[in-house]
């Protein structure tokens, strides 16, 4: 058995530097991120990295207005589903849009969230 071409850790190291990366299964097309052993869609094991524009809009969001332990300072918060242009949806924290502002279909652009060691998914418009 190979190694998946995208590690998680991979993933989260080109995250930081702002390129979102996803993999495409060799046997049906679908897009994953992030990176995962199989592919949910047709079960083959045959990815090839593919860069991603960071595009997309809102799928669907939610206010976390009492966040979990270690994130208590951050609340409240948006995070959401963004539906990527090239078809895949990655979940992660929705910044710099006013809460009144949030809607499905808002036009969103991928932007690394890094506190610290650790680089999150997030957007901004
Ligand atoms: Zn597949």
């Amino acid at each position: 058995m190979s190694e998946p071409v995208v590690t998680l850790k991979s993933f989260f190291e080109q995250a930081r530097e702002g390129r979102l990366t996803g993999i495409k299964c060799g046997g049906c097309g679908e897009i994953a991120i992030p990176p995962k052993q199989f592919c949910a869609n047709c079960g083959a094991r045959a990815w090839q990295s593919v860069p991603l524009s960071g595009e997309g809009t809102l799928a669907s969001y939610t206010i976390i207005r009492v966040a979990p332990a270690g994130h208590a300072a951050d609340a409240p918060y948006a995070v959401g589903v963004v539906k990527l242009k090239e078809g895949a949806a990655i979940f992660g924290r929705i910044v710099d849009v006013p809460f009144e502002k949030l809607a499905v279909g808002l036009a969103l652009r991928f932007r690394p969230i890094v506190v610290k060691e650790q680089t999150s998914v997030g957007f901004a418009p």
